[in-house]
């Protein structure tokens, strides 16, 4: 952790002393002086153009405190930003938060560097015959634009490219998502493509919405805590506080099962190791006990899950013996897990990346799911799946459709959904359907890619290789737009690079250059805009826990940045279509939309979610009355929000004016859905095999219908004789769109859900969870071996999937898991978080206060693969994939990996396949750090459901360098 200032205790005096307008202590004088060291940087990193107030002049002007959030990782901690005359000298972590509770970790207690940054890309540039050259915001714009409609014209839309970003705050996100539409394509997609999006499609299609269920805070309740393929202590650090709050007021056992004994490893009560790869078998080892024993909640399952029979009958094979070879854990250690779980309940359970990024990632979410649905564990306090998202507004720009196979609010890409956008967006929907390319297809009918979900990220490079004849477009990708994404962050960086040398233009928006600017050899057609920080305007941003909370802007756009709004606006203007696209949306200036006006259009149309209630005057309260929230049920006790959920968390039903209050934990039949309570959602129909889909008797509190029901509708409301509840504008809007046919999502008055919530039912309905996914490759959930596979043993009990063609592009599985790469390449590679540096790392590693903390890219290696390859600790090795891609980086020999298994975290750059590329940078913009990128030794392998990419079970080879 950095260290800079005093206790937190002296220091929060002395903001609270400054805001009363009472006495200045030495530390404030020195800071209104401009004598600091962070006055002195901040004065610097604009240029000069700032003059240092005189002492006098800075203490007249108190120092403004201003709350933004960190823009790191998904816990979602208060910043307080310190402003003296429109220069951000210096910052504390927010006390008042329910989340940080005062604490931040070394990435938020830098992030002022971040913004103020002296490596930050400063103004446009192109690249011209090999040199990074100047160019105004205006040439930018006219070049990439016309180069663009040029390709549109000659290939279609969607041979550019959107990639858009977790990094965007939610107003931007969804304007990013509505401009992809505009622009006509579904090639758009964003990093929870390749973190969880495996975690979404399997927790979805289980109980209704892909969300964590809970909350950091309502861990406090938790009886015992469970991680698999998390460390929380290195990736989400504030989230510890939590978590240990749970172990030491509940002496709650806190078990951790991972490949590798992480930092957070380090708390636990039992270190569960097992092979990589292998975590259905693992959690069907546990079950095993669980059944075995009678374990399980009987009423729980009965009343609330269907499918669990047939899990039953999978779990049956996975005996003790069997899991011990397959994971290579005893299984005298799972009896004991699967005890400790059974005598502390409710439990909750953990995941994050360790669990989603494989071939068969679906199958692991939903394995989770199912270990929680058989302990009884969900819809209650202290149990759920807490499920850590990585990005600061990963969970925002997914919920507002930042992806290639759905609109905002996961309504997804059929023609109703199409319809629904439509009408929020005022839209004729000719012109739209207009706007994207008709395909034949596979049966020879006409079709429109407006339908079809588009590439990707972690296929787009396929989209520029490969052949057009193999795809489901009609060519191939030849613009690419990295608007704030890592490609270090992805697999196949050798690929990558071809990829982008062939493409006819590369557009980088982002703060700093990126892997982007320098992994390529292209001496053209490439350009760097500088955008700006979070930290630079203001808006909406959701934590992991589905909790929204509002940024205030901190200080002006630095050097000639824009905000992601106003080059959305540059280029709606450039390509023709800004008065449609923003004639709902108030505009400050001709290129500013008015960010709460955002709010206010994907306030009226994501009602799937409950991004409804949450106006911007509600989250601007929320934020302003932290302090007035309990720190562990987050509901406010008392003053101007009481009783509400601290940044209302998704589902907040209907209108800001029906003061929903949110809902904290997902699923909690205890409380009124009224007042956050909910049921799992009826989204899989009424019935299956002859079943009944829907709850056995069980309801939540206060529910007038006391059974199972289905999603309303407005047909719904008339049977039930509630339609007369409807005001009659409400009415009037149902009628506008369907009639009787209008659900519950449709419905843009809100009066469906409003009506539904009077009677205290859920409005997407009261059914069971269900176990088996059978829309799903593996209904129920399976293992099955890696494509790089070191147990030749297993394939064939636990084989991959057939190679087959979805999201546009043929996917290989059996291919190539049927040749034996292991005697080759015998170590097992995975990767992973430090705590140091988030995702690519290239915001972090430019960051000198970070940068200082980890200078050396590695590969953690286990101590007899060192000795018997003669490896030394700190010596240089080659660590080479099976694809040919190598790295040379510093061996840390360690017993943290088990033996045959190594371990590289991926946040470096710059450095590739043993040549350094800090040339190729624009001057001034190269990051600190530099280092191999982990994703050039990575190999293929995509999710058989959402073409998440495997980076956490690879083969590889180590040799001496
Ligand atoms: Fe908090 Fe995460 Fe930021 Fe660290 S990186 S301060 S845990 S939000």
């Amino acid at each position: 952790m950095l260290k800079r200032k005093t206790t937190g205790a002296a220091r929060r005096a002395s903001i609270e002393t400054q805001q009363s307008g009472g006495t200045i202590d030495r530390r404030t004088f020195l800071r209104g002086s401009g004598l600091t060291i962070g006055g002195l940087t901040a004065i610097a990193a604009t240029g000069g153009t700032v003059t240092a107030a005189n002492a006098q002049g800075a203490i007249a002007n108190a120092v403004q405190n201003i709350k933004s959030v960190c823009t790191h990782c998904s816990v979602g901690c208060t910043v307080v930003a310190e402003v003296d005359n429109g220069v951000w000298t210096g910052q504390e972590p927010g006390w008042d938060s329910p989340f940080n509770l005062g604490a931040h970790c070394a990435k938020g207690a830098a992030v002022r560097e971040h913004a103020h940054g002296e490596r930050r890309l400063k103004y446009p540039m192109k690249k011209e015959n090999g040199e990074w050259v100047r160019i105004s915001w205006e040439q930018a714009i006219d070049e990439i634009g016309d180069g663009m409609m040029n390709i549109r014209e000659e290939s279609g839309p969607d041979s550019v490219y959107w990639l858009g970003s977790a990094k965007h705050n939610n107003e931007q996100a969804y304007l990013f998502r509505k401009f992809a539409a505009y622009w006509g394509t579904n090639n758009v997609d964003h990093q929870a493509r390749i973190c969880h999006s495996t975690t979404v499609a399997g927790v979805a299609n289980t109980w209704g919405y892909g969300a964590m269920t809970n909350s950091y805070n309502d861990m406090h309740n938790s009886r015992a805590i469970f991680i698999i393929g998390g460390n929380p202590a290195e990736a989400h650090p504030v989230s510890l506080l939590h978590i240990l709050k749970a172990k030491e007021q509940n002496n709650a056992p806190v078990i951790v099962c991972d490949p590798r004994f992480t930092r957070t490893a380090a708390h636990a009560d039992e270190y569960v190791r097992f092979r990589p790869g292998t975590d259905v078998a693992l959690v069907w080892g546990i079950l095993w006990h669980i059944f075995e024993n009678g374990w399980e909640d009987e009423e729980f399952i009965r009343t609330r899950v269907w499918g669990m029979d047939q899990i039953r009958d999978e779990v049956a094979r996975w005996t003790p013996e069997e899991v011990e070879r397959v994971t290579g854990t005893p299984g005298s250690q799972l009896r004991r897990v699967a005890f400790t779980l059974a005598n502390n309940r409710p439990g909750t359970v953990v995941w994050c990346m360790g669990g989603t990024q494989h071939t068969n990632g679906n199958n692991n979410t939903r394995a989770y799911c199912v270990l929680q649905l058989a302990l009884g564990n969900m819809g209650t306090s202290g149990g759920g799946t807490n499920i850590f998202r990585g990005h600061d507004n990963v969970q925002g720009a997914t919920d507002l459709g930042v992806l290639s196979h759905t609109l905002p609010g996961y309504y997804g890409l059929s023609a109703g959904a199409w319809a629904h956008w439509g009408r929020v967006w005022g839209e004729d929907p000719e012109w739209l359907a207009a706007r994207f390319q008709g395909i034949k297809d596979a049966d020879g009918n006409d079709a429109s890619l407006m339908n079809k979900t588009g590439i990707p990220v972690s296929r787009w490079i396929d989209g520029v290789l490969e052949d057009p004849e193999n795809t489901d477009q009609p060519n191939a990708v030849r613009a690419m737009v990295l608007w704030g994404h890592a490609p270090n962050s992805q697999t196949r960086m050798k690929e990558m690079k071809t990829a982008m040398e062939k493409l006819d233009m590369l557009v980088v928006i982002d703060p700093y250059p990126t892997v982007s600017a320098v992994l390529h050899d292209r001496t053209d057609g490439v350009y760097l805009l500088p955008a700006s920080t979070q930290f630079e305007t203001y808006g909406s941003v959701t934590a992991s826990n589905r909790s929204i909370q509002w940024r205030d802007q901190v200080v002006e756009p630095l050097f000639e940045s824009l905000p992601d709004h106003v080059i959305i606006a540059k280029f709606a203007n450039k390509f023709g279509f800004a008065d449609r696209f923003f004639r709902n949306i108030e505009m400050d200036d001709a290129e500013t939309p008015n960010i709460e006006s955002v709010t206010r259009e994907f306030n009226s149309g994501m009602w799937t979610v409950g991004y409804t209630g949450q106006s911007p005057e509600r989250l601007k309260l929320h934020m302003a009355n932290q302090h007035t929230f309990d720190k562990t049920t987050l509901q406010a006790v008392g003053g101007p929000a009481d009783g509400d959920y601290y940044g209302m968390p998704w589902p907040c039903w209907g209108t800001p004016e029906m003061r929903h209050p949110g809902t904290p934990n997902l699923y909690d039949m205890s409380k009124p859905v009224s007042q956050g309570g909910l049921t799992f959602r009826a989204r899989f129909g009424v019935e299956r095999d002859g079943d009944n889909l829907l709850a056995e008797g069980v309801y939540s509190a206060g529910s007038e219908i006391q059974d199972g029901y289905p999603e309303f509708t407005m047909q719904m409301l008339m049977d039930l004789g509630w339609d007369s509840d409807l005001t009659a504008d409400e009415r009037a809007a149902i009628d506008a769109v369907a009639g009787p046919g209008t659900n519950w999502k449709t419905d843009l008055s809100g009066g469906i859900q409003r009506v539904a919530i009077k009677h205290e039912c859920a409005p997407f309905g009261n059914a069971k969870a269900r176990a088996v996914v059978w829309t799903f490759p593996d209904p129920v959930p399976i293992h099955r071996e890696p494509l790089y596979t070191n147990r030749r043993d297993l394939v064939a009990d636990y084989p991959t999937y057939e190679d087959r063609k979805f999201y546009r592009l043929p996917t290989m599985y059996a291919s190539i898991q049927a040749k034996d790469f292991s005697t080759e390449y015998p170590i097992i590679l995975t990767s992973g978080r430090l705590v140091e540096y988030e995702g690519g790392g290239d915001e972090t590693r430019s960051n000198p206060w970070l940068a200082e903390l980890q200078q050396d890219m590695f590969v953690e290696m286990n101590v007899r693969d060192a000795n018997n390859l003669g490896v030394r600790d700190g010596a240089q090795v080659w660590v080479e994939g099976p694809e040919g891609g190598k790295v040379k980086v510093m061996a840390m020999v360690t017993d943290r990996v088990g033996e045959g298994v190594a371990f590289m975290p991926f946040h470096f750059g710059g450095h590739f396949e043993g040549v350094d590329q800090r040339s190729k940078y624009p001057d001034g913009a190269d990051p600190y750090v530099l280092g191999e990128s982990t994703n050039t030794a990575q190999t293929y392998g995509y999710d058989s459901v959402t073409q998440m990419q495997e980076t956490k079970a690879t083969l590889c080879k180590i040799s001496v360098a």
